[in-house]
């Protein structure tokens, strides 16, 4: 299968060489030819398929159709746009990250087809997007809430849409856009034609395209396993204050082009990112409390090599396409097991093997069982050993406690069966509820007066605190530059 006996017009096949793009990929092989025929679609796939080309080159083989391409920036092409705002082609996306991303993607399939597109989101100046929609814009790619602001102010009339594109639908749920989408939505034409892409199809999602599709073209890539299954994954079971060390021993002693760390909150991939700044490994953070622009300068700087580590939240990752990632590390397990294989799914790609390494701490047990679950299998521990310096034989210990706890917790309790040989996988029905102590939960408990009084002593200077035993090795040795 070639680009050319999909039926696309010459600039666009111009454009998909140019990119070095050989042969189509599935999702697109089975769009594309649909969507030219102007057919609505209804995509089950995640970023990394090729998606997004999937829907913005019938766009703009549309468009190019319907419209003689003028060369960008002439006057008559200037003279020839309406001027309302009024747009054909709208994209919108769950995140700013990706409407960049998928913008970018519009500029580079149609570079030569003298169609011009703009991408609007928030938490930006609204004036560069106002004056490019003032100007005239083919295609908008947009996050609901400042699109929404923008039709309000009569930027944007979406009257005349031709193509309507949801992508990553489910997200838009997660996020809870599906309002505003809704909104958006009720301000389309009728008669258009519309692709929904969503990696998986919860409830809502699946009403939401019974209302919004007609008779859809149905395609369905491999949605989940396939990551899984080609990216080589370890596990640690480490104390959350381990943590930075085993990241920065991890981070040294692999020879990785460039790594993601997810972690859990915004806070915590800020505490990374100082934790290895302090010993001279640079890394920056993404996530919803940086400024847009820090954002995209720290994605700028990760995808053209010069930065080698980037500290991400699920969020501000989502749908981002950075390729040739050589491996992501989990430094927090994600609260949501599907969450676990997207996160995997970023280093790998493209037939390209990828290491990803996880680190279960203490609170971490139900999480990993959770992610096992859906893997349908167990995460092998890691074997790259560190030191003693990073983890203790308490660490490993520990370690091998909760594994054997999590082993007996299969075996008996949920009538399960170990997928481990050599252990204890039958265990007792009490090994199966014990996890190391350390990795118990702490119980709250209600101080005592006399460590009230205690405290208010070391407070006020009047005591001294004891010291507390602690079953691992101080990290600060691994984190000494
Ligand atoms: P997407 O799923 O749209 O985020 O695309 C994932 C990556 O695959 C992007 O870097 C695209 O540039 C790239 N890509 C898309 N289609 C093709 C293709 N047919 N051949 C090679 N690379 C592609």
């Amino acid at each position: 299968m070639t680009f050319a006996s999909l039926g696309i017009a010459a600039p666009v096949l111009r454009a998909v060489q140019d990119l070095g793009y050989s042969t189509p990929t599935a999702i697109q092989t089975q769009s594309i030819p649909a969507a030219i025929e102007g057919r609505d679609l209804l995509g089950c796939a995640q970023t990394g398929t090729g998606k997004t080309a999937a829907f913005a080159i019938p766009i703009i083989h549309r468009l190019i159709g319907k419209h003689r391409p003028v060369a960008a920036g002439s006057a008559r092409r200037g003279q020839e746009r309406d001027r309302s705002g009024s747009v054909r082609g709208l994209v919108l996306a769950p995140t700013r990250e990706l409407a960049a991303q998928i913008n970018d993607c519009f500029k580079r399939y149609g570079k030569h087809s003298g169609l011009k597109s703009t991408v609007i989101f928030g938490g930006v100046n609204q004036n560069p997007q106002t004056r490019d929609l003032q100007r005239g814009v083919d295609i908008i790619v947009a996050t609901p809430g400042r699109l929404l602001d923008l039709i309000a102010q009569g930027f944007v009339d979406l009257r005349r849409i031709e193509t309507f594109v949801l992508d990553e639908a489910d997200h838009m749920l997660d996020m809870g856009f599906l309002p505003d989408v809704r909104r958006i939505i009720a301000k389309l034409p009728q008669q258009r034609q519309t692709l929904m892409f969503s990696a998986t199809m919860p409830a809502e999602i699946a009403a939401l395209s019974k209302q919004i599709l007609i008779d859809p073209v149905r395609i369905q890539i491999d949605p989940q396993r396939p990551a899984a299954e080609r990216v080589e994954q370890s596990l640690y079971h480490v104390a959350q204050k381990t943590k930075p060390a085993l990241l920065a021993h991890l981070l040294r002693s692999r020879p990785a082009d460039s790594t993601i760390v997810f972690t859990r909150t915004k806070h915590g991939a800020n505490a990374v990112v100082r934790k290895l700044e302090a010993i001279g490994i640079r890394a920056e953070a993404i996530h919803g409390n940086k400024s847009q622009s820090a954002r995209q300068r720290a994605l700028d700087a990760f995808k053209s090599g010069e930065l080698k580590v980037l500290i991400a939240t699920d969020i501000a990752a989502r749908g981002i396409d950075i390729s040739g990632i050589g491996q992501v590390i989990n430094f927090d397990l994600p609260q949501v097991a599907e969450t676990y294989v997207h996160r995997i799914g970023r280093t790998g790609r493209a037939g390209r093997s990828g290491m990803a390494t996880s680190f279960c701490g203490p609170h971490e047990g139900e999480l990993l069982e959770a992610i096992e679950r859906l893997l349908r299998k167990r995460i092998p521990a890691g074997r790259d050993q560190p030191p003693a310096t990073v983890l203790s034989e308490a660490d490993r210990q520990a370690e091998r406690e909760a594994r054997q706890a999590e082993d007996g917790r299969r075996g008996s309790g949920r009538g399960g069966r170990s997928t481990r040989t050599g252990q204890a996988g039958g265990a007792s029905a009490n090994a199966s509820r014990k996890r190391p102590e350390h990795m118990r939960a702490k119980k709250a408990k209600t101080p005592s007066k006399a460590s009230l009084v205690e405290a208010m002593l070391i407070r006020k200077g009047r005591a001294k605190p004891k010291p507390k035993p602690s079953h691992f090795v101080d990290p600060s040795p691994c984190l000494q530059p």
